[in-house]
């Protein structure tokens, strides 16, 4: 069969099937890498300057630019400004985690004020307002957006007036827990091999991938340019040139987070409570209609744990 014949052959299928048609014409997902908590200590027998380089190594092979996410508390320090400037130099995004990384949803003598939040995420400002590539972009600590309708509404007032975006992600996952196992590996014994935790976080981050995708065509009913969240981790540091690999390899296309955030999905407010999770499992739950699928919370070490531990990580 030479290859015209293939392809009348391959369009009457097509025509039969509007299926085949739907499958053959799927687009190439498009996905951007988004890091949150940059920290100055050392892991995993890894320098902070070490961790850091390799992550900006494995963008810059790849020749994405992502946005990090920043937690002031974590880098108020001078190696905190230098670690903010090199990714600033390489030309990702900088932008704003909350100084604290306050728990927005709790509630009783614990729990966060709407204002407490607010101030908190302004006292973020002035370890990254001076980049060049700062970017007004604000993530919530652990993707938790008010238990009530007045804390969601109110900081979502609050973000607008301030000129800022919400940095949501449509993919959320667990690389913090498994880079967890590997650091405590690591002290364990320095020459561990960790092909274990490479394996485990790549097949973690691809399932995640192809569940949020699935469940984004079927709620917006259009590609959406996908977002992960990852952090800035000793797991990422050995094995993000993998994963940025395998979804290539996969026939996704790695994206620049700035291109990603012009979706105008991101301006979507779901208007749930308690609020926040993945922006694609917030707008599942509002819909009302995929209860079946959406576990609460969307992701957490407790699904990865058991797992890990059968897998002896
Ligand atoms: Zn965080």
């Amino acid at each position: 069969m030479n290859r015209r014949e293939f392809l009348q052959g391959a369009a009457a299928v097509a025509s039969v099937s509007g299926l085949a048609l739907a499958a053959g014409t799927k687009p190439e997902p498009e996905i951007a890498f988004t890091f949150d908590d940059p920290r100055t200590d050392s892991r995993a027998n890894l320098r902070w300057q070490e961790l850091n380089e390799r992550i900006l190594s494995a963008l810059a092979k790849q020749g994405v630019k992502a946005a990090l996410f920043v937690c002031g508390m974590r880098v108020d320090s001078a190696d905190g400004r230098e670690l903010i400037a090199s990714w600033d130099r390489a030309g990702h995004i900088i932008c704003n985690h909350s100084y604290s990384h306050l728990f927005f949803n709790g509630s009783g003598p614990r729990g966060v004020t709407l204002s407490e939040f607010e101030i908190d995420a302004l006292r973020d400002e002035p370890l990254i307002e001076g980049y060049a590539h700062f970017t007004r972009l604000f993530r919530y600590p652990f993707f938790k957006e008010g238990d009530t309708a007045e804390k969601r509404d109110g900081m979502r007032a609050f973000l607008k007036e301030h000129g800022y975006r919400a940095g949501r992600a449509t993919i959320d996952a667990s690389d913090w827990a498994i880079s967890a196992r590997l650091e405590k590996r690591v002290a364990a014994d320095a020459k561990a091999n960790l092909d274990g935790y490479r394996d485990y976080f790549l097949q973690h981050i691809w399932e995640r991938g192809e569940f949020y995708d699935s469940l984004a065509l079927r709620v917006v009913a259009r590609p959406v340019r996908h977002t992960v969240l990852l952090h800035h981790n000793p797991l990422n540091a050995f094995f993000l040139d993998n994963l940025i690999g395998m979804f290539v390899e996969k026939g996704w296309r790695p994206i620049d987070a700035s291109h990603a955030y012009e979706d105008s999905i991101y301006d979507r407010q779901p208007k749930i409570v308690p609020a926040g999770e993945s922006l694609i499992w917030a707008l599942a739950k509002e819909t009302g209609r995929f209860e079946s699928e959406l576990r609460y919370p969307g992701e957490d070490d407790t699904y990865e744990n058991p797992r890990m531990d059968a897998l002896k990580l």
